[in-house]
Order: structure tokens, then C-alpha cells, then sequence
């Protein structure tokens, strides 16, 4: 017997029972990215792999742990399967000079792929709207953003998401912060576990994103980078606290909020919901005015950016849990035919609806009035429509109600479409 071949874990199908949810989405995100001005972009799912160590660090648990990288048996090229789309983004923005064009607010969304452990809200390939804004310094680009997102929440339905930011200063506060915060891990040694113990000097400041709650007492007397801040990064996030308080929009200050990647600096943000347990963060992002140049490797095309990430099937879940009411469609139409003469006049009607703007489906195969008017009742259709000898003979065709208990009537087409219209 042959073996069946199965899905790999952690990547999902997402079947048609479901798709009304994503299209909804989708169509959502479009028509709000584009009241904003941002522009769609599609890269490449696959990259080289060093686009994202570069970008992302290489001492970060989606590169150390999580990404898929292998190597192009065909040429021995390192490839990686993206993580993320904001170093692929900013890699395209690059090589196609956009910004020569001036600042570029733009927007992509697709699967990305992580090698974590599948639970719910944490699969291997994930999907994400990215945003992202370059050639904009801020604040109030990055005020923008996180108004764009509460804007989104509510057009979704979601309620019950609450605002954390945060600032990481500017690379040399961050020098400055990094040495008395080895210095505080230093003094407490025994008590960091061994990926602590792996990044205290490499990357210290990630340790405080540890997930350990055995770290949770040594990170939470750790010495503060807002502490440490530089005045210019002081001012930015206070205009950036005063623009959100403007636009009505509830933050909280998380001084404890890092990001996954090394390429932050200045304004860090996360949008995170208690409805869905441990996978409660479900958009981030932040600034990364750093990345532009490492990524581009020339000081000419420098530009300050900002921007987040959403995970699509966390902000699906929190729709489905906060109840957003999302019609399914359904097709209007369902005709069932008998006979050759009824099969012509069945193609013929289709058309006729459709080109009225009706969403009619045809009946393929075979099957007599009963079984077919099963099919249509299981379609979902509003309505069947019937196409027998006695309509091809009176050049009608029988309309019948199927989500309600009125009678079959026979109509002309003209009045057919009315009818299916009206009701
Ligand atoms: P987490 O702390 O949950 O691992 P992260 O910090 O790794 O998240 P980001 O890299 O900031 O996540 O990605 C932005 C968003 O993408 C997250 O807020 C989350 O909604 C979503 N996301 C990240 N990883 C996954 C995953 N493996 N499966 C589903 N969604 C994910
Ligand atoms: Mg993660």
C-alpha cells in the first residue's frame, strides 16, 4: 500500500469552509491600506540567507533557532525560506533605487516561515501584513502607524487589544545602557539560565525578552533603558506619547519591550489581546532607522523607517473570539435542467444572470429534478432556479425560494432578474 501524504506540521491548509473569513480580511486591509497612501509590494518568498542574518542578527532566536535555511542543491547556494518581510522589503527598496523617487510608504502581506513548535497561534508557516514607511524620521509617521492599526481593529470587529510601547533609544544610548545592564547580569550569574548565560555579552538585551518565568525576577530588577535614553530619543517619544494621546488612541509604557530582531531603535510597539492565551501578541513593530544602510551597505542611500507586522491567522482568531459578524457569501442561483432542450436554455440563463450581476451556478452532471434540488439546497443558493420542458416550451423558467417557505412562481427572464435582485 502506498503511504498518504500528509501536510507538513505546523503549515496549514486553509480551506474554502474558511476562506470567507480571510477574503474579508484581505479586501479590509486593502481598501485601508490604500485610504492611507501605502502601496502594495511582493517580494520573494525565498532569499539569500544572509539578507536576514545581516538584518535580523545573527544572535536572535529567529535566526539561531527558528529559520528555514538550506542549501540550492543545484548551484550550493544558501537560501532561506523568509522569517519576516521587512528585510526583504527594504532589500527590494534597495535594488529597484525606489527611494530616489522620495519616501515610500508601503505594504506587503504573504506566509512567512518560522521552525518553531506548532501550538495555536504558532505555526511553521504563518501569513503577515507588513507595513512599512522609509524615509520618514518620525514621530509622526510612527504615531501614523499605530493610529492605522487601532483604525483596523475596529473595521475588524476586534475589541479587547491593548497598546504597549516603548523606545530603545539610539545606538549609543544603547552602548552606553548595554554595559550597565552586563554589569547588573554579571552580579547575578548563577541565576541566568543558559541561553541568558549564551547572549550576555552578544546580546544582552534580548535576555530580557527571555519566556523563562524563572528569569522573570532578575529581568525585572534590571536597570531601565529609558534610564539610559538620549535626550533627542527622549523627545521623540514624548511627541510620539502627546500624538497618540491627540488621536485618542490608549497606550500603555512597556520599558521592558524588545523586539524579536536587532534592527529597532527609538520607538518599539505591540499590540496584544488576552483572548488568546500565550499567543496574545498580534502586531509589532517599530523603528528601525539602522537597517536601510546595513542592508544596502551604502551611506548614500541611508533612510530612516518605521514599521509592523501583523500575524494574520492571530488577528482571524481574535476576530472569531470577539464574534465580528462576516457574511458569508453565498451564490444567489442554483440551476437544476432536464432534458437537452433545458440543458441549452440552462447555459443561456446562467449567462443571462451572471451578466446581470447574479451569482448563478450551473448544474454539471447528471442527477433528476430531486437529486439536483438537494445539490442546490447544500450550494447554499438563495434560490433554485428550474429549467424543464414547460419552461423551454413557455420560454420561462421557474424560480424557487430555498432559505424561505414562499411558493415556486414562472417568470420571464426580465422579471426573474427583478425577482432574484429584490429579494
Ligand atoms: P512571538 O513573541 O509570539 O513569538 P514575535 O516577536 O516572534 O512573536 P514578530 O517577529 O514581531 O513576532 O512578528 C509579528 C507578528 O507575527 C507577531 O506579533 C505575531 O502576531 C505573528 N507571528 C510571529 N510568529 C508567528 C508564528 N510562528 N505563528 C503565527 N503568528 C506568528
Ligand atoms: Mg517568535
Amino acid at each position: 500500500m502506498t503511504r498518504t501524504i500528509q501536510a507538513i506540521r505546523g503549515m496549514n491548509d486553509i480551506l474554502p469552509d474558511q476562506i470567507y473569513l480571510w477574503e474579508f480580511f484581505e479586501q479590509t486591509v486593502r481598501d485601508w491600506m490604500t485610504a492611507y497612501g501605502y502601496r502594495n509590494i511582493r517580494m520573494p518568498i525565498v532569499e539569500q540567507t544572509d539578507l536576514f542574518v545581516r538584518s535580523i542578527g545573527a544572535v536572535t532566536d529567529i535566526v539561531e533557532k527558528e529559520m528555514y535555511s538550506f542549501l540550492d542543491s543545484l548551484n550550493g547556494d544558501s537560501l532561506a525560506l523568509r522569517p519576516e518581510g521587512t528585510a526583504s522589503c527594504v532589500r527590494a527598496v534597495l535594488e529597484h533605487n525606489l527611494l530616489y523617487a522620495g519616501p515610500q510608504r508601503l505594504y506587503y502581506s504573504g506566509p512567512m516561515f518560522r521552525h518553531e513548535r506548532p501550538q495555536k497561534g504558532r505555526y511553521r508557516q504563518f501569513h503577515q501584513v507588513g507595513v512599512e514607511a522609509l524615509g520618514y524620521s518620525g514621530p509622526d509617521i510612527d504615531a501614523e502607524l499605530i493610529v492605522m492599526c487601532a483604525e483596523l481593529w475596529k473595521k475588524l470587529g476586534i475589541s479587547d487589544v491593548r497598546l504597549e510601547i516603548g523606545t530603545l533609544g539610539s545606538a549609543e544610548s544603547r552602548a552606553l545602557h548595554r554595559t550597565r545592564l552586563i554589569g547588573y547580569l554579571e552580579r547575578h550569574l548563577g541565576r541566568l539560565d543558559d541561553d541568558a548565560r549564551r547572549r550576555l555579552h552578544s546580546n544582552p538585551l534580548r535576555i530580557l525578552d527571555s519566556k523563562n518565568s524563572e528569569m522573570r525576577e532578575i529581568i525585572d530588577g534590571a536597570p531601565r533603558l529609558l534610564d539610559d535614553l538620549d535626550e533627542d530619543s527622549l523627545a521623540h517619544f514624548e511627541t510620539l506619547q502627546r500624538l497618540l494621546r491627540d488621536q485618542g488612541v490608549d497606550f500603555e509604557i512597556n520599558p521592558r519591550l524588545v523586539r524579536g530582531l536587532d534592527y529597532y531603535n527609538r520607538t518599539v510597539f505591540e499590540w496584544i489581546t488576552g483572548k488568546l492565551g500565550a499567543q496574545g501578541a498580534i502586531c509589532a513593530g517599530g523603528r528601525y532607522d539602522g537597517l536601510v544602510e546595513q542592508i544596502g551597505g551604502k551611506p548614500a542611500s541611508a533612510a530612516p523607517a518605521c514599521g509592523f507586522a501583523m500575524g494574520v491567522e492571530r488577528v482571524l482568531a481574535l476576530m472569531v473570539e470577539c464574534g465580528s459578524e462576516i457574511l458569508r457569501p453565498v451564490p444567489d442561483v442554483y440551476v437544476i435542467h432536464q432534458g437537452e432542450a433545458a440543458n441549452g436554455a440552462a447555459w443561456k440563463t446562467v449567462r443571462y444572470l451572471r451578466d446581470s450581476g447574479l451569482r448563478a451556478i450551473l448544474h454539471c452532471g447528471a442527477g433528476g429534478f430531486k437529486a439536483q434540488m438537494k445539490k442546490a439546497d447544500v450550494s447554499g443558493a438563495r434560490f433554485a432556479v428550474i429549467i424543464g420542458d414547460d419552461e423551454v416550451q413557455a420560454g420561462e423558467i421557474s424560480i424557487k425560494p430555498l432559505r424561505e417557505a414562499a411558493g415556486q412562481v414562472r417568470v420571464g427572464m426580465a422579471e426573474a432578474v427583478d425577482l432574484l435582485k429584490r429579494t
